[in-house]
């Protein structure tokens, strides 16, 4: 067969645009090699349908043994009584959450997208907005902060099935007792959707979700720092509220019900060798030097926020808690969309984003989103955060001044080279 040049040759130009550009994505995150090497593998020639021990395919040995592995590591780094490794991605597990939990028609309650939720929580655009009623609360528009107060109301008023705590582009941690608390009270159950943080949540930085949501999802390849996937967790499993009956007339457990809800519900054979690099990234993020990273990441994002302020930058919720940053432009007279290009002009990679009560469109928007996870991976520390602090003001000062665009852009290329990242490629 012809290797096919024009393809990887595509591949090539994407690694160097990683390895020479400064990027601040949320989201985004550099997974280690041995990850990245794992899902490059024969392992996506096998069919494994089904859960190790009860496939639908022989010539599972092996599968069986890696997929047990990246459950128990999982188990262990939550302390989870049960997981499900298989979801292709976030919005795949939240799509098998919903499935299990709640019927077509059934109220869900979640954070507003304008004001940081996120798609599968309700969107219109999105089958949680297609399929269910939705009913969203919001951040407080003096502090910037969740108004459990709004979400209490709405919730005694509407009484939805499923609350779901969560975000993209929250910078703040969560009260997930007070919301456990208001869904007790109307019998709904509360769904986290850990997909940003769960990395600094695993190393107990932040507040754990596990004892007050019945139900957590995450994505792996944010904070996880594991291959483009996600992931469904218990830590207390309890009897599923639809009541659904096994053929002996015995109601099952909720993670029989999560598993069948993933599998035959909403997928078909499981990716294993995305299954085999969680398992890597599992195991990575039960070492001590995850913990360092995971520590690495708030002081860079706490020296970040403060750079910023000083700067006269303004930040939704006053600063953050975990290793994001949303940054309302409004006073600097830029819309969101304006600063993602100038910045992406000099290789700064960020995303524009609606900030609370936004009055431009989503595809203009009034802020930014930036993330330190990425280059802390690649080894920056504070100064180097107070240092992109400069890069970037510079940049989003002098959008019109070409001389001082191409002379940031210098010294991005410059400072960035100074942290190598997949140097053996
Ligand atoms: C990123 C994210 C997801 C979805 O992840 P995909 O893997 O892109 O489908 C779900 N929920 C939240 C809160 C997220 O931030």
């Amino acid at each position: 067969m012809v290797r096919d040049n024009h393809i990887f040759s595509l591949i090539q130009d994407e690694l160097y645009r990683q390895q020479n550009s400064i990027e601040l994505i949320a989201s985004e995150n550099f997974a280690s090699l041995q990850v990245i090497e794992a899902m490059g593998t024969v392992l996506t020639n096998k069919y494994a349908e089904g859960y190790p021990g009860k496939r639908y395919y022989g010539g599972c040995e092996f599968v069986d043994q890696i997929e047990n592995i990246a459950i128990d590591r999982l188990k262990k780094i939550f302390n989870l009584s049960w997981a499900n490794v298989q979801p292709h991605s976030g919005s795949q597990a939240n799509a098998a959450v919903f499935q299990a939990c709640i019927k077509p028609g059934d109220k869900i309650l979640g954070l507003n997208l304008a004001m940081g939720g996120h798609l599968t929580h309700g969107s219109s655009a999105n089958f949680s907005g297609k399929n269910y009623q939705t009913l969203f609360y919001g951040l407080h528009p003096d502090t910037g902060l969740v108004d459990y107060n709004q979400l209490e109301e709405i919730a005694l008023k509407e009484r939805p099935k499923m609350i779901i705590c969560g975000g993209s582009a929250y910078s703040r941690d969560w009260d997930y007792k007070r919301v456990r608390d208001v869904a007790d009270r109307i019998g709904a159950i509360v769904l986290a959707d850990i997909a940003h943080p769960a990395g600094l949540i695993a190393k107990k930085i932040l507040n754990d979700p596990f004892d007050h949501c019945h139900i957590v999802t995450s994505t792996t390849h944010k904070t996880l720092r594991g291959p483009r996937g996600g992931v469904i967790m218990l830590r207390h499993d309890f009897e599923n509220p639809l009541g659904i009956k096994d053929p002996k007339g015995k109601i099952r457990p909720m993670s029989q019900v999560l598993d069948l809800s993933v599998f035959p519900g909403t997928q078909g054979g499981p990716l294993e060798h995305v299954i085999a690099a969680k398992a890597i990234a599992f195991g990575e993020v039960l070492t001590e030097e995850f913990t360092v990273y995971t520590q690495q990441i708030i002081s860079n994002a706490q020296a970040m926020a403060s750079e910023f302020i000083t700067r006269g930058y303004n930040l939704v919720g006053g600063g953050t808690d975990n290793h994001l940053i949303l940054i309302d432009l409004r006073n600097k007279n830029l819309t969101g969309k304006q600063a993602q290009e100038i910045l992406e002009k000099v290789n700064i990679t960020t995303n524009k984003n609606t900030i609370p009560f936004d009055d431009k469109s989503p595809l203009i928007t009034s802020g930014i989103r930036v993330g330190v996870p990425a280059i802390t991976t690649r080894g920056l520390k504070e100064t180097d955060t107070i240092k992109i602090v400069d890069l970037i003001d510079r940049t989003l000062m002098h959008a019109d001044n070409d001389v001082e665009i191409q002379q940031v852009k210098k010294e991005v290329a410059l400072f960035i080279k100074s942290f190598p990242i997949y140097p053996e490629l």
